[in-house]
């Protein structure tokens, strides 16, 4: 009886499987096809470029052995690479590979066909000297660390992505997750990591792109039928940072593909860094088994960033701009955006430019409108802390003076007045506005109350205070 492509494969297949655990041959050669046999030479379709890469590393001395026991020493084995649109059930990333050097991939002994293949396949080996090819990082050199201040919001976030700097792929931190609300610096962290690594391993292909980018190539290599090509490009990344990927929900095609690059780039070492406006638990419409990778390395939150950090954020950004604005514009900035440091550098620009091309000072007054264009939709509130500011200068004392335990008439009457307006211009409760303003219970903040409105319908001066606060406050 002559000999099949079909009948060599699945006597090797029998002798493959008593020798190896039964995952190991379910997840690996179940999914192999034999396609044809001709001079002494098996064909046998894989369905990636990886499989292969995996197949001839753990198991090429089995397969000789097989191929060899069927047909003789002069046996040979051919790979067809196959790229199916989808996978099926079978994903052959079971177990983890050790970083193996595969950079003389070229030189394995294997028969690649060239010609002979269905016309649709690319070979990914004749994409000529593709690892030559420059990769252009796409990195921001102002992204760094150096520029991204650390404070108490961003502290694991930070120091995360410096553990991965320092060895990418060589922490446990993969992929490192990076993830917080809108401008809260995840886009720049992402960099930071690529920057650094970049100059500490100039060697290694970086790569940063957006989710939406990303997605783009994707369905632009679909319609030029070369998704080979874009995956294998994706595949020689050292080190590949990706933002925003909440922007894959949704997206069955392009979660599919990466998720195939991810597991590439995992299996062999490589670094993966991802960026997200939601945690994993609350993203939505992207597959489970991606998710669950994500769940592999670190998920590190980027917190909004305290008052401490956004005054420095400032400072820091003040100064790498050569300008000076009055520490009482700082504050009053920082008190008032909270939650977005692109807001908050908005405002800065925005301010700068003002004052230069008007020729103005910059001013309190000047600050607070453009704080309010900037902080849009949320009516500014104002803060108690800033309340005790503005009583505080308006009578020329300093917050600590304010809030101390004396019971000199002119502090008093500023806590009380600081009270009132803390009453009127917040949602705070008694208790809390009382434990901001100097340790006071919630009876001394509503003694404050009524004492200011008592003063005020009889006290001329008194009433001056107020209007006179009531409009610093509410400019
Ligand atoms: P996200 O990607 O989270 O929306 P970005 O990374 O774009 O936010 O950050 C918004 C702006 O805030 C950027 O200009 C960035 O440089 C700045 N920024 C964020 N965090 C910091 C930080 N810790 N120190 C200095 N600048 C920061
Ligand atoms: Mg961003």
């Amino acid at each position: 009886m002559s000999k099949t492509a079909e009948s060599v494969w699945n006597n090797c297949l029998a002798f493959i499987e008593d020798n190896i655990t039964s995952q190991a041959y379910k997840t690996w050669f179940e999914p192999i096809k034999a396609v044809k046999l001709s001079d002494n030479a098996l064909s046998i379709q894989v369905p990636s470029k990886f499989f292969y890469e995996w197949l001839e590393e753990h198991y090429v001395k089995i397969l000789k052995v097989a191929l060899t026991k069927e047909l003789g020493a002069t046996a040979k084995l051919v790979y067809i690479i196959r790229m199916e649109n989808t996978y099926g059930n079978k994903q052959p990333f079971t177990e983890k590979i050790p970083s193996a050097n595969r950079s003389n991939l070229q030189s394995q002994n294997v028969d690649v066909p060239l010609k002979n293949k269905s016309p649709e396949l690319k070979n990914p080996f004749i994409i000529p000297g593709i690892r030559n090819v420059k990769i252009e990082s796409q990195l921001n050199p102002n992204y760094n660390f150096d520029s991204f201040l650390e404070g108490e919001s961003n502290r694991l976030a930070r120091s995360a992505g410096l553990a991965v700097a320092n060895k990418p792929g060589g922490t446990s931190f993969n992929p490192l997750l990076i993830f917080g609300g809108v401008g809260l610096g995840k886009t720049h962290l992402g960099h930071a990591i690529g920057v650094d690594i970049k100059d500490k391993y100039p060697e290694k292909t970086v790569l940063y792109i957006s989710a939406e980018k990303f997605t783009q190539q994707y369905i632009e290599s679909v319609k030029k039928n070369n998704r080979n090509d874009f995956i294998h490009f994706y595949q020689i990344i050292d080190v590949l940072i990706v933002d925003d990927i909440q922007l894959l929900s949704g997206k069955a095609g392009t979660q599919d593909v990466f998720f195939h690059i991810f597991n590439h780039l995992h299996q062999n070492g490589k670094q993966v860094i991802l960026t997200s406006d939601k945690a994993p638990v609350d993203m939505i419409d992207i597959e489970q088994r991606l998710l669950s990778r994500f769940k592999w390395g670190l998920s590190a939150e980027l917190n909004h960033p305290d008052y401490d950090t956004r005054v420095a954020i400032i400072k820091n950004k003040l100064y790498r701009d050569g300008v000076e604005m009055p520490d009482d514009i700082v504050e009053f900035l920082a008190n008032n955006i909270k939650t977005n440091i692109r807001e908050l550098e908005g405002a800065i620009i925005s301010l700068i430019a003002h004052s230069s091309f008007n020729r103005k000072e910059i001013t309190i007054e000047l600050a607070r409108k453009i704080v309010d264009n900037y902080v849009k939709h949320t009516k500014r509130e104002v803060s108690i802390d800033y309340i005790q500011k503005v009583v505080s200068d308006y009578f020329q004392m300093d917050v600590d003076t304010l809030q101390s335990k004396t019971r000199k008439r002119h502090i008093v009457q500023a806590r009380q007045l600081a009270m009132f307006f803390a009453k009127k211009f917040t949602k705070a409760s008694l208790a809390s506005i009382g434990s901001q303003i100097g340790q006071r219970d919630h009876a001394t903040v509503l003694h404050a109350c009524k004492t200011v409105d008592n003063l005020s319908s009889t006290d001329k001066q008194f009433r001056k205070y107020v209007e006179d606060l009531s409009k610093k406050l509410t400019l």
